[in-house]
């Protein structure tokens, strides 16, 4: 895990920093702009039991902060970090002592979705959650093909769901391989899940699509505490700054961590300009 002087300056413009303070500090400095959070302690692909411990205990050690601070934050982890790729019921073990917590403490697990490999352990973990009465929500991904039966099911079930894009490379069996074609399912699935989605969460930058969202929750006067926005920290502050001056929800995901190469890495991805904007900050002085 690289933690450097270096490393740090390049990852700061997505990563809130390397300790849970620095992530708190943000998470408190946001809330003073009326904007919640959701922390998410980077790691993904744990090779060790230990190591799938070491993040349940650092999320537990999180959420123990979130109650004594009184920030009203959720967490987000990946089933890899705490340990699917080694053994489900481990990882099912470690998500169970994260959802017991937040639901005492009255907070949320938001369950990140990760390649497609995964997909169908982590709907059934999250399900398994649920029906025991915790805190959860789904997260899913616009450009997979499954995503609309996925989402049917999930809002008759009354589970909360974050719509997303989606951050990895599919196959085109899989998922649309056209941007266009996973904008136009995005603001199809959008508004299915503001119809009839419990408390939804409409994650993303597209300034198209959460117009959209806004037109639409208007034409149909749906309160605006009915969902929220959810946005990447670091990402277009203009407009996360528009959308709460508009009087909406907005959670801003806040990464923080040793172990952030692999996230860093889809933000990178994400937008070429970014390759630019890391080469001027590694000469800056
Ligand atoms: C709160 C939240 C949680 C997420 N959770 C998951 C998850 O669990 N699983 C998953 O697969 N994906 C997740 N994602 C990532 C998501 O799938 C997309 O990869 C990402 O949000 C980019 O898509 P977009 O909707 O912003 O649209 P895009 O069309 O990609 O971007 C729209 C605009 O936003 C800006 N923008 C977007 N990304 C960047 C960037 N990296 N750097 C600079 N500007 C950028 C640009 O101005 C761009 O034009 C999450 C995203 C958010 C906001």
């Amino acid at each position: 895990m690289e933690t450097s002087r270096t490393a740090q300056k390049l990852t700061s413009r997505f990563v809130a920093g390397l300790t849970l303070e620095d992530a708190l500090r943000v998470c408190a400095s946001l809330k003073g702009e009326g904007i919640l959070s959701s922390l998410d302690h980077l790691g993904e692909n744990v090779h060790e039991l230990s190591e799938a411990d070491a993040a349940r205990e650092s999320y537990l050690t999180a959420l123990g902060q979130i109650a004594e601070t009184g920030l009203q934050t959720t967490v987000s982890m990946k089933l890899t970090a705490l340990g699917l790729d080694l053994s489900e019921d481990a990882a099912r073990q470690n998500t169970a002592a994260l959802v017991d917590r937040a639901k005492e403490i009255g907070s949320r697990i938001e369950m990140d979705m990760e390649s497609t490999g995964y997909t169908d352990r982590t709907l059934k973990i999250l399900r398994e959650m649920h029906r025991k009465g915790g805190p959860v929500r789904a997260v899913i991904q616009a450009y997979l093909y499954r995503s609309a039966g996925d989402i049917d099911q999930l809002c008759r079930d009354g589970i909360p769901v974050r719509l997303c894009k989606g951050a990895y490379q599919e196959p085109p069996d899989l998922a649309y391989p056209k941007k266009h074609d996973v904008d136009l399912n995005y603001v199809k699935l959008m508004k299915k899940l503001l119809d009839d989605g419990t408390y939804p969460a409409i994650a993303s930058h597209d300034e198209a699509i959460l117009d959209e969202a806004i037109r639409y929750v208007r034409e149909r006067n749906y309160a605006a505490d009915r969902f929220e926005f959810q946005m990447l920290y670091g990402i277009r502050r203009a407009l996360q700054a528009r959308i709460v001056k508009e009087g909406f929800r907005l959670r801003v995901y806040v990464p923080y961590g040793a172990a952030w190469y692999p996230y860093f890495m889809r933000r990178l991805a994400e937008r070429p300009a970014n390759a630019l904007f890391l080469v001027r900050n590694l000469f800056r002085g």
